[in-house]
């Protein structure tokens, strides 16, 4: 039998892998992308393409060491030991300490172009994995037994199942008549790369300002990857501050916990969306990730959410295949649906809860705020209560 996935980012790639190692060479699996991940061009980044870098639950990431990618993984990523979450300009802060719950560990920082390379090299190397880069789908035929696609390139591939993998503005579901609802956040996420003065020693931050919350990331060589939600009226006054300017209001903002900013590379805008389709599936097609479900930044889960999608799909489409069930078959493709709603539903409500509460200007909100910040830095079962959210890996 044969699957074709269509997009190959963090989601599409990995989903490939899980399929190759549950399948054993079993299952022929074609991974279309447009971009090629050794292309440098930095023009990619401007919202057409995924941050540079992303955190990883613990939980997260332990499921992609069972896929055997261990050095892969181990060479593109940073521990995160501590998280500080403050409100700027207020009392209360939130130390979560991987050591004080026992772990080693509270989740991961992975840079995704090394990681993507990485992973392409170890596809190609698989004789039941074809990979169509740089390529983009032309036309598909969803017929009842099968699917037919054709590429810009006239190749053409026949497949059981086709899955969208490629994005929040998935051409592929949308061809295939998917609608999404959309949600405009009216905020714009900067991301940057930035040098401080003292190492950042494995600490994340999150900060909640009065423009929408900032996160801190810490990275291989200590740098730290910056990911400030300002709003979109904001958007035009920052992207003319110069570099000095912005470290300026940046310090001013984050404070002095990593030392002087040193430097910030370039800068990235990226629109602040929620969006989630109206199904997972439809005939012989699946959503996975971002096509399915685009989250705001605020809670680091967009691409976690997304990797629970695959890890579900990959165990389905395996149990079918050794079943000799037909993989796009409406049954095994609503199993998926149905796995995946409850996740999907309570991680939306959990992040859009949060941008809610901490955009908003409304006193009761603020009170709110502090009385939950407050709460949570004094009570251990409530800092137990969140550090099991943040590291929570649960597929259904
Ligand atoms: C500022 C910011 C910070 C974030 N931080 C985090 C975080 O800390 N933790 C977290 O879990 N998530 C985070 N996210 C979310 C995370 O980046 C996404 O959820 C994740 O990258 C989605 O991966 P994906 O593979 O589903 O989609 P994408 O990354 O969008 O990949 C889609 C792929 O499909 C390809 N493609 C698209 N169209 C076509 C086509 N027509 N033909 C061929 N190929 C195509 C694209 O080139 C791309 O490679 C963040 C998002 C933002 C914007």
């Amino acid at each position: 039998m044969s699957i074709i996935i269509h997009g190959g980012g963090m989601t599409g790639a990995i989903l490939a892998l899980m399929l190759f190692k549950l399948t054993k060479g079993d299952l022929e699996i074609s991974l279309i992308e447009q971009h090629s991940p050794y292309c440098c061009d930095t023009q990619l980044s401007l919202n057409t393409y995924p941050p540079h870098v992303i955190a990883l639950s613990r939980g997260a990431y332990y499921e992609l060491i069972r896929v055997n990618i261990d050095s892969i993984l181990s060479s593109c990523s940073t521990v995160i030991k501590q998280v500080e979450i403050s409100e700027y300009n207020r009392l209360h802060k939130i130390f979560i300490n991987a050591q004080d719950h026992q772990l080693s560990e509270l989740g991961y920082v992975i840079e995704l172009n090394i990681f993507r390379k990485k992973l392409f090299n170890f596809l190609q190397k698989k004789s039941s994995v074809t990979i169509y880069c740089p390529a983009t789908l032309k036309k598909i035929k969803r017929e009842k037994k099968k699917n037919i696609v054709t590429l810009d390139n006239g190749h053409q591939i026949v497949s059981k199942l086709i899955v969208a993998a490629d994005g929040a503005y998935s051409t592929l579901a949308t061809n295939c008549g998917m609608k999404w609802f959309r949600y405009n956040y009216q905020q714009i996420a900067v991301v940057s790369k930035i040098t401080t003065e003292i190492p950042h020693f494995g600490r994340a931050f999150e900060k909640f300002t009065e423009h929408g919350p900032l996160a801190m990331l810490p990275m291989s060589n200590n740098f730290n990857f910056l990911i400030w939600c300002i709003s979109n009226k904001q958007q035009q006054e920052v992207s003319r501050w110069n570099k000095k300017k912005f470290s300026q209001e940046l310090q001013n903002i984050f404070g002095w916990k990593l030392g002087k900013i040193l430097n910030i590379e370039t800068r990235c805008f990226y629109n602040l969306w929620l969006t989630r389709a109206q199904s997972h599936i439809s005939h012989r097609l699946a959503l996975v990730g971002n096509a399915a479900q685009n989250l705001h930044p605020i809670a680091g889960q967009g691409c976690n959410l997304g990797l629970r999608d695959i890890v579900v799909l990959s165990k389905i489409i395996t149990q079918a295949l050794y079943q000799n069930i037909d993989i796009g078959d409406y049954s095994v493709l609503n199993t998926y649906q149905k796995h995946r709603y409850l996740d999907q539903y309570r991680t939306i409500k959990i992040t859009d809860g949060l941008v809610r509460l901490f955009s908003n200007h409304y006193l009761p909100l603020i009170i709110a705020r502090n009385v939950g910040l407050f709460f949570v830095s004094y009570s251990t079962i409530l800092q137990r209560l969140l550090v099991n959210t943040i590291l929570n890996w649960k597929t259904d």
